[in-house]
Formats: structure tokens, sequence, C-alpha cells
């Protein structure tokens, strides 16, 4: 089983690489983003709560999205192995992470970082906001937020992976293609 997380902030490019990363690679692809606006979609109470943090550019808080996480990964019991995209965010998630894939027999092998400069990640989100339909990347505040949100919690998680011998950067600028190939090196080194 490979199981990768593929980290950086909003508008690194997670969600396309990720859909490209699982069909080459045939793993399973959570996305919490994902999952949660599914939620929000389907008038959960899930989504509800989501909602209220997701519009500020706020982290839902880690006991809900922990759990969540453990429940999309059990729906996968043959799952080949997984790519994690948005999770985990904060130090409590990545522990928690760690934990469970050791009750399953198994560990995070990697975590791929798309490194991309902060007024890039602006100008992507903002262009992303006219198609994508998310009310977190029409405003450029609530853009703003998403990306101090992630130098608040999220960043430090490179240390965590650091120290255990599994983070890899990559440089997230350049055509998608690009960007693909630059991910395969690394996880072509790890199978
Ligand atoms: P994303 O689709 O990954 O950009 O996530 C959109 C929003 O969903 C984030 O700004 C958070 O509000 C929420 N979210 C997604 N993943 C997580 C997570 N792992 N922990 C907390 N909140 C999350």
């Amino acid at each position: 089983m490979t199981n990768i997380v593929l980290f950086g902030p909003p508008g690194a490019g997670k969600g396309t690489q990720a859909d490209i990363l699982k069909e080459k690679y045939s793993l399973v692809h959570i996305s919490t983003g994902d999952v949660f606006r599914y939620n929000i979609k389907n008038k959960t109470e899930l989504g509800d709560l989501a909602k209220s943090y997701m519009d500020k550019g706020h982290l839902v808080p880690d006991n809900v999205t922990i759990n969540m996480l453990k429940a999309e990964v059990e729906k996968n019991p043959e799952a080949n192995g997984f790519i994690f995209d948005g999770f985990p965010r904060t130090a409590a998630q990545a522990e928690a992470l760690a934990f469970f894939m050791g009750e399953i027999n198994s560990q995070i092998d990697a975590m791929v970082a798309l490194e991309v400069a902060d007024e890039v990640l602006v100008c992507r989100l903002l262009e992303r906001g006219k198609v994508s339909g998310r009310p977190d990347d029409a405003n450029e505040n609530v853009i703003r937020e998403r990306i101090a949100e992630y130098y608040r919690k999220t960043d430090i998680l490179k240390d965590f992976y650091q120290k255990k011998d599994k983070y890899y950067g990559v440089n997230g600028v350049g055509t998608i293609g690009e960007i693909t190939e630059r991910l395969s090196e690394v996880i072509d080194g790890l199978l």
C-alpha cells in the first residue's frame, strides 16, 4: 500500500494533480474539502457546520474533520493506497492520521508538497473563483484568510514529515503536465 499526502497552500494545484495521480497510480483520492462541499450541497448537519468555518476561510475543527476522514478511509477497505488532498492540515490531524494508518497496518509513505509563491496563489484562486462556483474562491479577503490559516496551522507539518524523512518539496509552478512529471518522479522513487 502506498499512501501519499499531497500538500501545499490553497491554490497550489493539489486537486488538479490528485485527479491525475489517482488514475496513474490506482490510488483512492480523498479530498476533505470535496467531502465537506458534498455535505454542504446535500444540506447535512456536517455540511452546515463545515460551511460556517469555510465561508470565513477558517479550518473546520479537528475532531469533526478527523472522524470524517476515518470514515472515508474505512469506506475503501480494498484500496491499493490513498492520496490525501487537504488533509492533514494541523498537527493533531497529522498525529491522528499516523495513528489511524498504524491501526490498519499501514503508514504514510510521503508528503509531497507543491511549492507556490503567495501572490501566485491569490491570482490563481481569484481566476478559479470565476468558474469554480466556490464562495471561498470568490472573495479576496477569504482567500487571504485561507492562506493566513495555512501559515498559522498547516505549514508546520513540513517539519513533522521532514523529521521522519518523508517530506518532498516540488516546484508547483509550470504546466499541469510538467508538475505531474515532477510529482511522479517522487512517487516512482517510493514504489
Ligand atoms: P480545500 O478544498 O482543501 O481548499 O478546503 C476548503 C475548506 O474546507 C478549507 O478552507 C477548510 O475550511 C475546510 N477544510 C478542508 N480540509 C480541511 C481539514 N483537513 N481541516 C480543517 N478544515 C478543512
